[in-house]
């Protein structure tokens, strides 16, 4: 079981699903040649991908390509269907730093051939969770840097506010489609400068008001 330390406890993840969204800020869509779209779009991860901090990234093999995206993560503190977006906020327990590790040669295969995205996105380890957790209560998602480093060196660097789409509209408009249970993530997507990782690599990642995540791959 994944857990994070929220306040001095530690709390298992037990997610039913795993919801990513996609080109979620306008450089990162830019970087990867993508329009940016005109409501939330997402795909799923297996709760399985889910890599406690401190943990490895494992390079899957034939694999020439692994990216590293860091993203503003949501788990909701209680479900529901067709939720507003004005009582949306209500249903955010936990934000936390969260990468949404990607085959990006894999990606570029199945988006070539109009397949889905679930085997680039789902293989274990792919989905590492920060060693700290805050309520909203403690913590405004607004104005903050989102940031990573390989190896020392600052890869991503932007700030919340550049979400195109603000977290209340994204689990209001997932919930439209499906039922939202407790527990459940939701990866609000990555700011620019998505790059390569490789064997050896220690990556290390955040936001700003939560303690950073950090992981070496293999
Ligand atoms: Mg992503």
């Amino acid at each position: 079981m994944v857990k994070v330390r929220v306040d001095n406890q530690f709390i298992d993840l037990k997610p039913t699903k795993i919801i990513c969204l996609l080109r979620s800020y306008v450089a990162h869509a830019a970087e990867m040649g993508d329009e940016v779209p005109g409501r939330p779009r997402f795909f799923l991860k297996p709760p399985s991908s889910l890599l406690e901090n401190g943990g490895s990234i494992v390079i899957p093999e034939g694999v020439e390509e692994l990216h590293h995206e860091v993203e503003l993560t949501i788990v909701l503190s209680k479900g529901g269907k067709d939720i507003s977006v004005e009582s949306a906020m209500d249903h955010i327990g936990l934000f936390l730093p969260m990468l949404d590790i990607t085959a990006r040669d894999l990606q570029k295969e199945v988006k070539g051939k109009g397949l889905p995205w679930a085997e680039a996105k789902g293989f274990d380890t792919f989905a590492p969770v920060g060693p700290q957790a805050k309520s909203p209560k403690d913590f405004d998602w607004k104005g903050k840097r989102i940031w990573l480093e390989v190896n020392g060196e600052v890869k991503q660097d932007s700030n919340t506010d550049l979400l195109i789409f603000s977290p209340a509209r994204i689990i209001s408009d997932i919930s439209r489609i499906m039922t939202l249970e407790a527990g459940d993530i939701i990866m609000t997507g990555t700011p620019a400068g998505v790059g390569p990782l490789d064997r050896g690599d220690k990556v290390t990642a955040g936001i700003e008001g939560i303690e950073p995540l950090e992981f070496n791959v293999i």
